[in-house]
């Protein structure tokens, strides 16, 4: 492969990478030529998925809203692959309440593991980066970083803040050759939606069928979106080719938000 036009020999870490999106983004990633360090609170769904190249994939466990534990996790995927070229802050989580409902301990955990959490890995990657003159951010925010919906204020207030996160670095590092996009994810099949269709079964009393086609109905496409749709989105970020394209929040999500 040649590394003017693909990620060959680069390495790139990928939070929240044992399952979902983040797992799919790490095997297109490492379909690209990059070594792919993966990153998830559970070790064991970490090494699950680094067990499938154990030559170009290494799994750490650490949580992203934690300081300490990020910066040991960037030590150890160092000391594994070298210094970071690409970074996918896809770690996160969805959890629903009604306004009223949200006390201040659901209110921080969305807050910390979505953005504060993207906030540290950033910072822990971002010096490799410009030594090397070359990087690549991609945040994993959501449909819910570009329009409100109900029920869900404290995930939409934390991706509105990797939204504005990822324009403000952008402007930072624009002439440093390091690109920093995020792609808006609608309704995708992953463990994230099957907790959301089981809440609205729970609390409704409604079918799973019928759960399921309400979150498809709001695609105007009527489907919910593959986890490789979005890793494919977040692949062409990452290739050397799509140095133009910085500071973009791309929806990923067959039209239900257009600009
Ligand atoms: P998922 O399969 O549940 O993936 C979330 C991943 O994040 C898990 O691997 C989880 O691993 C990791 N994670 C959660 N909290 C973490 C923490 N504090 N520190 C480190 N890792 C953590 O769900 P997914 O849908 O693929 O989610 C990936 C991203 O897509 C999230 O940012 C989500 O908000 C976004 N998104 C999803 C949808 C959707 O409909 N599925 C739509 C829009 C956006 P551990 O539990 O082992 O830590």
């Amino acid at each position: 492969m040649d590394g003017a036009t693909t990620l060959h020999g680069r390495h790139a870490l990928v939070t929240g990478g044992g399952s979902g999106i983040g797992a799919a983004v790490a095997r297109a990633l490492l379909a690209e030529g990059a070594r792919v360090t993966v990153l998830g609170r559970r070790h064991e769904v970490v090494q699950r998925l680094a067990a499938e190249s154990p030559d170009r994939l290494h799994a750490v466990a650490a949580d992203v809203a934690d300081v300490a534990q990020v910066a040991a996790a960037f030590e150890s995927a160092r000391g594994r692959f070298g210094p970071l070229a690409v970074l996918v802050n896809n770690a996160g989580q969805a959890a629903s309440a009604p306004f009223l409902k949200t006390d201040a301990a659901l209110w921080s955990r969305m807050l910390e593991v979505n953005l504060t959490g993207t906030f540290l890995c950033t910072q822990a990657a971002l010096p490799d980066m410009l030594r090397g003159g070359w990087g690549r951010v991609v945040n994993v925010a959501s449909t819910a970083g570009l329009i409100g919906y109900g029920y869900v204020a404290a995930y939409c207030a934390a991706k509105h803040g990797v939204v504005g996160l990822t324009r403000a670095l952008a402007h930072e590092v624009a002439r440093k050759g390091i690109t920093v996009n995020a792609v808006c994810p609608g309704y995708t099949e992953t463990e994230i939606l099957r907790e959301s269709i089981a809440n609205v079964v729970a609390k409704t009393g409604r079918s799973i069928e019928a759960a399921r086609e309400e979150f498809a109905a709001g695609n105007p496409q009527g489907r919910i979106v593959q986890p490789e749709e979005v890793a494919d989105a977040v692949r062409w970020l990452c290739r050397p080719a799509a140095a133009s394209m910085h500071g973009q929040a791309i929806a990923v999500c067959g039209g239900e938000v257009m600009p």
